[in-house]
């Protein structure tokens, strides 16, 4: 999942240092340094829960939250950031001749498959009804 979104931001960064538009590399215009910084911040923060859910489990620590947690949040960054890659690089984000359309699909399958995201969330919401507290896992 985060090898998807970390793989449509490199290509779309490269494609952003560039690409020219309004007379400066696409790169240069905020609303596109946005989307970058957005995707880069998401990748970092899924990494960071992905490894702490992997962390408890490896340490015999029931996981069962973290991990419906880490597949939920890197599952729907990946199709938010592969979304915003798209739109940086317009039609060619969208069309088959560049590898941007397939991460896009292949980001969406992630929300679909090992346990849908409304599945996860409610074994997240079962947990927080079980355990009677918001934050668990410490
Ligand atoms: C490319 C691909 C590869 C796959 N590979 C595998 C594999 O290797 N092994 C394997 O076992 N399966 C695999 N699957 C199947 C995948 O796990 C299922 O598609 C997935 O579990 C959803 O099941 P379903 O398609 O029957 O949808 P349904 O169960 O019909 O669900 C349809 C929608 O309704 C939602 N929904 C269902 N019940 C509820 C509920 N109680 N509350 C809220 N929302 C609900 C679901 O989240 C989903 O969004 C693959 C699927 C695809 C597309």
């Amino acid at each position: 999942m985060l090898g998807i979104a970390e793989g449509a931001t490199q290509y779309a960064l490269e494609y952003a240092l560039n690409r020219t538009a309004f007379g400066k590399p696409l790169v240069e215009h905020q609303a596109i340094q946005f989307m970058l910084a957005d995707a880069s911040t998401q990748i970092e923060a899924g990494r960071g829960l992905m490894v702490r859910a992997a962390l408890m489990y490896d340490s015999g620590k029931p996981n069962t939250e973290l991990a419906s947690m880490a597949k939920c949040f890197c599952s729907d960054a990946s199709m938010k950031i592969t979304t915003d890659m798209v739109q940086i690089l317009g039609g060619y984000g969208y069309i088959k001749d560049y590898p941007l359309e397939r991460m896009f699909r292949d980001a969406k399958l992630t929300q679909i498959f090992e346990g849908t995201n409304q599945i996860q969330r409610m074994i997240i919401g079962k947990e927080l009804i079980r355990s009677g507290k918001a934050i668990n896992n410490r």
